[in-house]
């Protein structure tokens, strides 16, 4: 395994595997790896000849009030991680190598970026579409794997290579979850006991969402109010960011249920904060 910090060997590595036919699989992620991060390695793994993991906390995808300082870092433990997991290529890139001074170019999508995170994170998805398109020029990958978790980034990433015709091929992974529910992320580092415990009420709450949707229920205020009580009681402390219910694709928001509905919230538990989907899906006879 290799860790190349340099962006321009990056680059021409890349090219020179390139030249020789190899298919080049990237897992872009900000390191402190756990279980979702490996199952998009794995599966990069099974499908390509050359699997490239990026670890970069990248800045430009932060607010000015936010975790960019304080998000965990581990390098030698994702080095381990990566090693078993048989990665062939680190991409650990310097922040002043990714934005040397006079950086000025940035990557913006109009209409995606004004829904759910976009909203509470003015310039988030600005960051995220610069970084990976930075990302893509580098490693030249031919698929890339980015998780469900992440499912605003996960559009906009499929819209941007759309639009801007990058020769790659988006593969997405399920949301992986710990045993109570608790979607895997980085930030549950930041949850102390009691807040670790309290955390499970975002899974809870769409659990809920589903089954009052299964059960009939179609007005999807009913069922935000519901899902926000269903917080509370669990964590009466959180902050609940946003929970909507929104097309999936375009992540315009619903009145009522269609048959493709993304359940999504943001939650805050104590400096943590959390976000967690559920897509759910619905034939609709039952309309009440
Ligand atoms: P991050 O390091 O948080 O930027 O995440 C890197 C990649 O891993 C992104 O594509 C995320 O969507 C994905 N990811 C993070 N957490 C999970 C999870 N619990 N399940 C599946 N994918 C995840």
């Amino acid at each position: 395994m290799q860790l190349i910090r340099s962006v321009k060997k990056m680059q021409n590595l890349s090219l020179k595997l390139k030249r020789k036919g190899k298919k080049i699989g990237f897992v872009p992620t900000m390191g402190f790896l756990h279980e979702g991060h490996l199952s998009l390695v794995e599966r990069c793994r099974k499908d390509c000849d050359i699997l490239v993991v990026s670890i970069f906390v990248n800045p430009t995808q932060f607010g000015p009030r936010e975790d960019y300082k304080s998000y965990p870092r581990d390098l030698k433990r994702d080095i381990k991680l990566c090693k078993k997991y048989n990665v062939d290529i680190i991409f650990y890139p310097d922040v002043k190598d990714m934005y040397p001074e006079g950086f000025e170019t940035y990557v913006e999508l109009e209409k995606l970026p004004n829904h759910l995170c976009g909203l509470s994170r003015p310039g988030h998805f600005r960051g995220v579409a610069t970084v990976v398109t930075k990302l893509f020029n580098i490693v030249q990958p031919d698929v890339a794997y980015f998780g469900e978790k992440d499912w605003q980034q996960l559009k906009i990433i499929e819209k941007l290579v759309r639009d801007l015709n990058f020769p790659i091929r988006i593969k997405s992974g399920k949301i992986i979850r710990e045993r109570d529910g608790l979607a895997m992320s980085s930030r549950n580092k930041y949850l102390s006991e009691k807040e670790r415990k309290e955390a499970i009420c975002l899974y809870k709450s769409l659990l809920f969402a589903k089954e009052l949707i299964e059960k009939g229920e179609r007005d999807v205020s009913k069922i935000k109010r519901k899902m926000r009580e269903l917080i509370l009681k669990i964590a009466p402390k959180a902050k609940v960011d946003y929970i909507e219910i929104v097309d999936p694709e375009t992540l315009e928001s619903l009145s009522r249920i269609k048959e493709r509905n993304l359940v999504a919230l943001a939650v805050k538990i104590g400096v943590a904060r959390l976000i967690d989907n559920m897509l759910i899906k619905v034939k609709l006879t039952k309309e009440i």
